[in-house]
C-alpha cells in the first residue's frame, strides 16, 4: 500500500529525496555537492551558489552540528588547538543575518568606511532568516523567500530602521506598482479552507469566511461577510451545532463578563487562552475551536490554546464585539495584536522577501559582490560569493563558520581586544578584534561567551526561538488551483497549515507567473507546535521534531497534502512538482512575550531581553531576540543600539 501510494505521489520522481544526501541536492555535479560533505568550504569557488540549492535548506545539514556539540559539551573534546589566522579587525560580528549586516553598516557610519570588519555565519549563505530560494523550471526562473517575507511590522518602523531602508534605495510606497493585486481574483481564485478527513471526517475544500488581514486578504471577506459565511456554512463538513455557534459568534456576539469594566474584562481575557474563551465563556462546539486552532500559526508559531483571548481580540478574531471593550491596548497585550494603520501601510514584498534587504546591505558592504545600484536591479543580480571573503575588502563575510568562543583578552573592563574562535570545515581558527557584536541567536550566546554574568546568560537562554517550516514547492503550472478556485488555502488539520500561490510581484525584469499554464512557486507554512503545553515548551518540542524529521518524511507529507487539496483540480504530484525546498527553521521567529505564560509581561516589570542585551566590555549584543520582537526593523534597531554602545566614547 505504502509503495503504491508513494508511486502515486511521485516519491520515485527524480528531483528530490533520491537525489539528496541528507537533504541536499547533488544532481548538478560537484558544483552542487553539499559543502560540509566535501569537508571543505569552497565559498571562494566560482560555482558556489547556495540560493540555487533545493532540498533541506534553512538550518541545513552542516550548519548546526558544531553549535549543538558545543551545547552538549563535546565540541572541545575533538576540536584541537585553534589556529591563529593572524587577522586583526576593528569589529567581528557573529551572525550574518539582517542584524549582523546592519551592525556592519552602522559601524562603518560611526568609524568610517575603512573600518575592518569580519562577519561570521554558520550557514552556507548570508542573510540569516532572510534567505533567497531560486528555481529553474524549464526556461523560467522563479524566486522564492526561504524565510523573512516582507517589510512589514505591527508597529511603525523606527526612524533608524526607515533610514536604512531608504539608504538601501527601497521605495516602500512604490510597492503597488510591482504587485498585481487583482491577478488571482480576476482568474476566479479566492481564499479557501481545506477540511481534512483525520480532523473533520472528510476531505473538502470550502470557501474561507475569515480571510481578513494579511497578504491573502479576500475582498469578499471585507465587503460581503454575511454572504461568504452563508456559503461557508452551506458547504462546511462540521456539526450543525457548530454552524449555529459559529454564526452566533460572528453575527451576534454576546456581552460576556457583564458587570465588569473594560479594563477588568481585558485583565480576564489576558489570562485565558482564546481556545478556552471559545470553549468555556462562549460555549462553542469543538468544531469551531478546531477551525480557529491554527489561525495564529503564521504570527506566533502556536495555536489558539497558547494565545490569550485579549490578543485574539486585538487580532480581530470573533467573539468580542458585544463586550464593549475600550479600543486602547490592554496590559500584557502583544505588540503584534495592537492594530496600527500607519504600520499597515508600510509594506513591501520582493520576490525573494527580505533577502533583498540582506543582498542590498551586502552590496553596500562588499564592493563587487552583487552588481548594480538600485532596488530593482538587485532582484535579478547574481551574487558573486567568491568576493565575500576577499582579503582586499575592508568588510569580509565568512560563511560556514560557527563562532565557538568569544572572549576578552584580559579583564572585560580593561581589555584592548576580543578574541573570536570559530569552527570551519572541520578546523578551528581564532581571530582578534577591538570589538565584537553578537548578532546571533541569543540561546547560543551562553555557550560561546562564558564570561557573561550568570543572570544575563539565563536571560539569553530564555529566548526560545519559534520553530517553523517555510516550504517552497515549484510546480509546472497552476491550472489545478484555477480549477478549484483557490489561491490561498488554510488547512487547520494538515502538516502545513498554509498553502499559498506566490504573491504576484514583478520587478527589475523579474516576471511573476501570470497565466495558469506557467510554472509558479507554492509557498507552504508549518508551525511545529505541541498544543496544550506552555508556549516555550511547545517551541522546544517543535524544534526537536524539525531536527529529527527526515526530508523524505516531509516530502511525502507535502505531496500528500497537495494531492488531496488539489486533486479535484487535476493536480498530479508525480507530474506537476518540479522541485521542493524545505526551509527548516528550528530556531525561527524571536520569542515574543505572552501574557498567558510570562508574568513580567503582564506586570510591566523588567523583561529578559533587557537583561540579555546588556553590553559587556567590548562585546555588545544585537539580533531581533534583543527586542523580543520577530521583525526586520527590530533586527536593525538592535544592531544600531549595540553598535552605539561600542562606539559612543
Ligand atoms: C520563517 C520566518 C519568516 C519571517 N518573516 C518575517 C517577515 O516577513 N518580516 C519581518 O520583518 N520579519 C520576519 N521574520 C523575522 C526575522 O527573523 C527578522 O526579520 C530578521 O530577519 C532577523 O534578523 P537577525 O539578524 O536578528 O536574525 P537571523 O536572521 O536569525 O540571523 C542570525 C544569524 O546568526 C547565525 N548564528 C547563530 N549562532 C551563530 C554562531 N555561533 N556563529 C555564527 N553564526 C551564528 C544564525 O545562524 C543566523 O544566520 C521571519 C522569521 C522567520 C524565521
Amino acid at each position: 500500500m505504502e509503495n503504491s501510494r508513494d508511486r502515486e505521489l511521485g516519491m520515485h520522481r527524480r528531483i528530490t529525496r533520491r537525489d539528496f544526501i541528507n537533504g541536499v541536492a547533488v544532481t548538478a555535479g560537484a558544483a552542487m555537492m553539499p559543502w560540509h560533505l566535501i569537508g571543505e568550504t569552497p565559498q571562494n569557488s566560482t560555482s558556489y551558489y547556495p540560493p540555487a540549492l533545493t532540498g533541506m535548506r534553512g538550518s541545513h545539514p552542516g550548519s548546526f552540528e558544531t553549535a549543538h556539540s558545543l551545547r552538549d559539551g563535546t565540541f572541545w573534546d575533538s576540536a584541537g588547538k585553534p589556529e591563529d589566522t593572524g587577522e586583526t579587525y576593528d569589529l567581528i560580528i557573529v551572525g550574518g543575518g539582517i542584524s549582523g549586516l546592519a551592525a556592519a553598516h552602522f559601524y562603518r557610519k560611526a568609524i568610517g568606511n575603512n573600518a575592518r570588519i569580519l562577519i561570521l555565519d554558520n550557514h552556507d549563505d548570508f542573510g540569516g532568516h532572510a534567505k533567497r530560494n531560486e528555481f529553474r523550471i524549464n526556461d523560467s526562473l522563479r524566486l522564492g523567500f526561504g524565510g523573512t517575507f516582507s517589510i512589514e511590522s505591527p508597529a511603525p518602523y523606527s526612524a533608524v530602521a526607515k533610514a536604512v531602508i531608504e539608504e538601501l534605495g527601497i521605495d516602500v510606497p512604490s510597492y503597488p506598482k510591482y504587485f498585481d493585486k487583482n491577478l488571482y481574483r480576476s482568474q476566479g481564485l479566492h481564499p479557501k479552507i481545506f477540511f481534512d478527513k483525520e480532523t473533520f471526517g472528510t476531505d473538502k475544500l470550502v470557501v474561507n469566511f475569515a480571510a481578513r488581514g494579511g497578504w491573502n486578504e479576500s475582498e469578499d471577506a471585507i465587503n460581503q461577510p454575511a454572504e461568504l459565511l452563508k456559503r461557508f456554512l452551506e458547504e462546511a463538513p462540521i456539526a450543525e451545532q457548530a454552524k449555529r455557534d459559529l454564526q452566533n459568534l460572528l453575527e451576534e456576539p454576546k456581552g460576556y463578563f457583564p458587570g465588569l469594566t473594560s479594563d477588568q474584562k481585558k485583565a480576564k481575557l489576558a489570562r485565558i487562552s482564546y481556545a478556552n474563551f471559545l470553549m468555556t465563556v462562549v460555549g462553542a462546539h469543538q468544531d469551531v475551536v478546531k477551525i480557529f486552532q491554527t489561525m495564529p500559526h503564521g504570527l506566533f508559531g502556536v495555536g489558539i490554546d497558547a494565545v490569550s483571548a485579549q490578543d485574539a481580540w486585538g487580532l480581530g478574531l470573533p467573539g468580542f464585539d458585544g463586550m464593549n471593550l475600550d479600543p486602547s491596548p490592554g496590559k500584557g497585550q502583544n505588540r503584534d495584536c495592537i492594530p496600527n494603520e500607519e504600520a499597515e501601510k508600510y509594506f513591501f514584498h520582493f520576490p525573494d522577501g527580505n533577502a533583498t534587504i540582506a543582498r542590498l546591505l551586502v552590496r553596500k558592504l562588499v564592493p563587487g559582490a552583487i552588481p548594480g545600484s538600485t532596488m530593482s536591479d538587485v532582484v535579478l543580480a547574481k551574487a558573486n560569493y567568491a568576493k565575500l571573503d576577499d582579503a582586499n575588502s575592508s568588510v569580509r563575510i565568512r560563511l560556514s563558520s560557527t563562532a565557538v568562543r568569544v572572549k576578552h583578552l584580559g579583564d572585560a573592563a580593561s581589555a584592548k581586544e576580543v578574541e573570536v574562535t570559530y569552527a570551519r570545515g572541520g578546523k578551528v581558527y581564532a581571530a582578534k578584534a577591538k570589538n565584537s557584536v553578537l548578532a546571533c541567536w541569543h540561546v547560543v550566546i551562553p555557550y560561546i561567551c562564558e564570561e557573561l554574568p550568570d543572570k544575563q546568560k539565563e536571560a539569553l537562554a530564555s529566548a526560545q526561538k519559534v520553530p517553523l517550516l517555510y516550504t517552497n514547492v515549484a510546480i509546472r503550472n497552476w491550472t489545478s488551483f484555477q480549477k478549484v478556485g483557490a489561491n490561498a488555502i488554510y488547512a487547520p488539520g494538515m502538516y502545513h497549515s498554509g498553502v499559498n500561490l506566490d504573491l504576484p510581484v514583478s520587478i527589475g525584469g523579474y516576471e511573476c507567473a501570470r497565466k495558469p499554464e506557467e510554472p509558479i512557486i507554492v509557498h507552504m507554512m508549518k508551525a511545529a507546535c505541541h498544543p496544550g503545553l506552555p508556549a516555550r515548551q511547545q517551541h522546544s518540542a517543535g524544534r526537536m521534531e524539525l531536527y529529527t524529521t527526515s526530508f523524505e518524511t516531509m516530502e511525502r507529507k507535502i505531496r500528500d497534502q497537495l494531492a488531496r487539496t488539489l486533486g479535484a483540480g487535476g493536480f498530479d504530484p508525480a507530474r506537476d512538482i518540479a522541485a521542493i525546498t524545505v526551509n527548516r527553521w528550528p530556531h525561527g521567529y524571536a520569542y515574543e512575550y505572552n501574557s498567558l505564560f510570562d508574568s513580567f509581561w503582564l506586570e510591566g516589570t523588567e523583561t529578559p531581553c533587557e537583561v540579555a542585551r546588556k553590553p559587556h566590555g567590548r562585546i555588545a549584543i544585537a539580533n531581533a531576540d534583543a527586542g523580543a520582537y520577530a521583525y526586520t526593523d527590530e533586527a536593525i534597531n538592535q544592531a544600531y543600539r549595540a553598535v552605539g554602545e561600542l562606539t559612543k566614547s
